[in-house]
């Protein structure tokens, strides 16, 4: 691993210290010190600096995402919809943890995330519970990225929103026993699962990532866990103050069990019985309703939107311009499915602003929103709250140095006006392969392209060398697993559309 010493300052031709709030800087001086910036001055002699010329701008956060180092396509789940979707993660077995995350948290530093949300649905196994999450905290720490830990918790419908007995039913009788003995949920009671983020917080602790790993709660949604599990994570995080990271009302399927099961109202439930916090993130919230919306933003709950997710996975647009305007805290999730699958966090930003600042005339989303969105807010969702928060998604005195630098001769390739807004430009077109450095807390992470903490491509390699090796050692076994995927994805197609899903369990 290559040291990482902390950088003194940092010289460049743009700042965007502020953006969509205050106008692009020329010229400037970033001073550093202790992991955050110490002072913003302008550069005293701009024409004389050797420095290539830079824009420098606040890094990105990633409010929701799993760690998931394989691609959907590659795996065979292009144009699946959520819930056949699902199944296609378990067709490759599970590999080391700390190749998966690295590899995984490599692709999201050099795409511009400094703090990057981690719901670990995915458990590799092979080794104990706590031990595989130390070793993403390890990874975590050799790439240089915060991140938050949430450790998935569920205790019913493991096949799809139903109890399993039914879903199997509804199945060709061929893949039953396979998909019941592979997917059927076996229930752990909530005071083990709360016992689990005990633990996985004690060895973060003691192997002190603390600083870099927020230990959270993260139930899997509320179709996925029993109302006593619930209550008993509202409890523990009002007891713990840690984080509760939770999808919701990802899909229209998921609306339909939502407004059968809890016909007073999803999020009044969740209101109820103590969950709807300041220290609650909800990733999705694609088929909320105003009302509901209204709820969340008065409680102060965080919303993650994950825009090409829902593209991809074909769950809709979520309602960003309602979100705002009902004041909910609104940061960007690109949940393992960015629209090149390339975990391109620029990119996602613009996609996100292209889909809602409005139509016409209208402003629906501002650029300082957007900010708030892509950079300002998903830090919370990742490191609970804290007076640092309300400095995150700025280049200021005190604010934490996580910052993106950008090529500038290469984003403006045709220079041909001095004046033209860097903000504008980095909306229009900017992405990963602009980046020429990111900073996290200071220390330079990315260079020229190139993870500094960890040697990516070997490691890159090296994973999927021993995970071709493992799809060869039981070739029979993956294939016909496959097969038993891709015939589930079908039935459940009929099953989601016939509407049972309404009537079939409490
Ligand atoms: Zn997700």
């Amino acid at each position: 691993m290559l040291a990482r010493t902390p950088e003194e300052h940092i010289d460049c031709a743009w700042l965007l210290a502020d953006p969509g709030v205050q106008p692009a800087q020329r010229g400037m001086r970033i001073a550093l010190e202790g992991g955050g910036i110490r002072s913003v001055a302008p550069l005293p002699d701009l024409a004389a600096s050797s420095a290539p010329r830079l824009l420098a701008l606040p890094a990105l956060a990633n409010a929701h995402d799993h760690a998931r180092t394989f691609r959907s396509a590659t795996l065979g789940a292009f144009g699946q919809p959520l819930e056949s979707w699902l199944p296609f993660l378990g067709v490759v077995p599970g590999m080391d943890p700390y190749l998966c995350a690295a590899t995984s948290f490599a692709r999201s530093v050099r795409h511009g995330v400094a703090n990057l949300m981690v719901h670990y649905t995915r458990v590799q196994g092979g080794m104990a519970y706590a031990d595989e999450a130390a070793a993403v905290a390890r990874a975590a720490r050799d790439v240089g990225v915060r991140i938050g830990f949430a450790v998935a918790m569920r205790d019913r419908h493991g096949i799809a929103y139903c109890d399993d007995a039914a879903v199997l039913s509804a199945l060709r009788p061929g893949i039953r026993d396979a998909v019941a003995e592979r997917l059927a949920v076996k229930p752990v009671s909530p005071a083990q699962q709360l016992a689990l983020v005990d633990e996985v917080a004690r060895r973060v602790e003691e192997g002190g990532h603390a600083g870099h790993v927020t230990v959270q709660y993260g139930p899997a949604a509320v179709q996925w866990c029993s109302t006593p599990l619930l209550e008993a994570i509202a409890r523990a995080s009002a007891d713990t103050g840690r984080p509760v990271h939770m999808h919701l009302l990802e899909t229209r399927y998921q609306r339909d069990w939502a407004d059968a099961n809890h016909p007073g109202g999803i999020v009044r439930f969740l209101d109820d019985i103590g969950l709807l916090t300041p220290r609650l993130t909800l990733a999705h919230c694609a088929w909320a309703r105003p009302e509901e919306l209204a709820l969340i933003a008065e409680r102060g709950a965080t919303i993650a939107v994950n825009t090409s997710s829902n593209l991809g996975l074909k769950s809709g647009i979520a309602p960003v311009p309602e979100m705002l305007k009902h004041g909910c805290r609104v940061a960007m999730g690109l949940d393992g499915m960015a629209f090149d699958e390339d975990d391109d966090a620029l990119r996602e930003m613009r996609l996100a602003y292209s889909l809602h600042r409005g139509w016409g005339y209208d402003t629906t989303m501002t650029r300082e929103q957007l900010w708030a969105f892509a950079s300002g807010n998903g830090p919370r969702s990742v490191r609970g709250g804290g007076a640092w928060g309300r400095q995150s998604g700025r280049i200021a005195p005190g604010a934490p140095a996580d910052i993106v630098l950008l090529d500038w001769d290469a984003l403006d390739d045709d220079a041909l006006f001095a004046e033209t807004d860097p903000l504008d430009l980095l909306l229009a077109r900017a992405n990963g392969s602009h980046i020429a450095k990111v900073l996290v807390g200071g220390r330079r992470v990315v260079d020229r392209g190139r993870v500094l903490g960890i040697d990516e491509p070997a490691l890159r390699a090296e994973l999927l060398a021993r995970m071709r090796g493992a799809l060869a050692a039981d070739a029979a076994g993956a294939l016909s697993w496959r097969e038993t995927v891709k015939a589930l994805a079908e039935d459940l197609g009929p099953f989601y559309r016939s509407g049972r899903i309404g009537g079939c369990c409490g």
